[in-house]
């Protein structure tokens, strides 16, 4: 008898945390990722609280442990280095869900499990409901069937222009763009956010000897890709920003320059197909909540289908997901609107609103 196949549309965050989801239920997981290796780009990702829990419902509690470095504080600054406020990271999430900062390439090697059916160079051009399950035409020409298809395949997915083609990415509203580098730490020890008038810098440690730096604008401005705009926007900023901008102006052919993208759309599935990860709601990344939504919804779409009626598992997932998702989605506007407000007014205010907006945001996702 032939066994059930799922189609998954991207070997990224959410496509291979799926893949293991599904398996780990016995449901066969074929894996479609365009890229010759796993993507590994030099860069690191911050993975709060909830994020650590989800990889260890995924079984991989011990093996993140050993990657990267965990997050004890966080503290929000002004451009001329004044503490707005701290947190303290550790007291909030307490010891199984502590926040880390792990190396990109650290995290996908550590989803990605050796399988005959993860499929490399393997490019999906579009996918279709048919009788009992989901048709995906491939690059090569060639035709599948599947019982069901979870496009997983990021902000730009082919599989979510298949089912709603009308749905176009917009612009975060902090940020057309940002730039992200690795670079020698400059004695940081935590997450340490400064923010000034109509920009933004953040550094985390991957280690003792390098930490991920981030830098947008605030308030929606254009962040053009010539590095010169992160000396020229950041040359007022304190110790120890000055040496990762220097570092950045040496070494261009490390620094990544991206758009922030965001999905906000009604529905995330329709017929057997169904989006997850970026694809279905990508989010500027205020709150670092894209790994950690990525691997929920991929826990969740694999225990749906794991219950059965295949049917309807891509309204139930999404049922089960919706809130939460707008609940991140509504906090990063509203942080995002907070640093387009006057300067004098933001530094008044953080003291008290961003103790409180990190409270909101995370008490929430603490628990399922
Ligand atoms: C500037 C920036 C900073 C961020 N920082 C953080 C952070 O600190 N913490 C955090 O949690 N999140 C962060 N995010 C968000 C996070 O990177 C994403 O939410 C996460 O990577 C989503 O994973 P995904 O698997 O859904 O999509 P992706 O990582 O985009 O993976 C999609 C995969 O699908 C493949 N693919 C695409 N099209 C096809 C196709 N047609 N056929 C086959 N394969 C295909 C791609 O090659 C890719 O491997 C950040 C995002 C940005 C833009």
């Amino acid at each position: 008898m032939r066994q059930e196949s799922v189609l998954v549309a991207g070997g990224g965050i959410a496509g291979l945390a799926v893949a293991r989801a599904l398996r780990s239920h016995g449901i066969r997981a074929v894996v479609s990722e365009r890229t010759a290796h796993t993507s590994a780009p030099g860069l690191a990702i911050n993975l709060p609280g909830n994020a650590v829990t989800a990889f260890a419902e995924l079984g991989l509690k011990d093996e993140l442990e050993k990657t990267g470095r965990p997050t004890r504080r966080r503290e929000y600054r002004s451009a001329a280095g004044r503490l707005l406020f701290e947190v303290d990271e550790d007291e909030f999430w307490g010891p199984d869900s502590r926040p880390r900062c792990v190396r990109r390439s650290d995290l996908l090697a550590l989803l990605d499990e050796p399988h005959e059916d993860n499929r490399r160079r393997s490019v999906i051009e579009s996918v279709r409901p048919s009788a009992g399950g989901a048709e995906a035409a491939f690059a090569d020409g060639q035709v599948e069937q599947h019982d069901f298809v979870i496009g997983a395949d990021g902000v730009r997915s082919v599989v979510r222009q298949s089912l709603f083609p009308e749905q176009t990415s917009s612009s975060a509203v902090i940020s057309t763009a940002s730039f992200r580098i690795m670079a020698p730490n400059p004695g940081v020890d935590c997450f340490t956010a400064w923010s000034g008038d109509g920009s933004a810098f953040l550094l985390i440690p991957v280690d003792d000897d390098e930490v991920y730096a981030f830098a947008s604008a605030a308030g929606g401005g254009h962040v053009d890709a010539d590095p010169s705009w992160l000396s020229r926007t950041f040359a007022s900023y304190p110790e120890p920003v000055k040496p990762v901008v220097a570092h950045a102006q040496r070494r261009p052919d490390a620094l990544y320059h991206s758009p922030i993208e965001e999905i906000r759309i009604g529905e995330w599935s329709r017929g057997r197909i169904a989006l997850i990860g970026d694809a279905a709601h990508a989010t500027a990344p205020i709150w670092a909540q894209g790994a950690a939504l990525a691997v929920e919804d991929a826990l969740t779409i694999a225990d749906v289908l794991a219950e059965g009626d295949w049917d309807t598992a891509g309204t139930r997932y999404q049922q089960q997901r919706r809130e939460r998702v707008r609940h991140v989605q509504t906090a990063t506007d509203r942080f995002s609107e907070a640093l387009a407000l006057p300067l004098e007014v933001r530094e008044l205010n953080m003291p008290i609103a961003g103790p409180r907006a990190y409270r909101e945001v995370f008490g929430p996702l603490r628990s399922k």
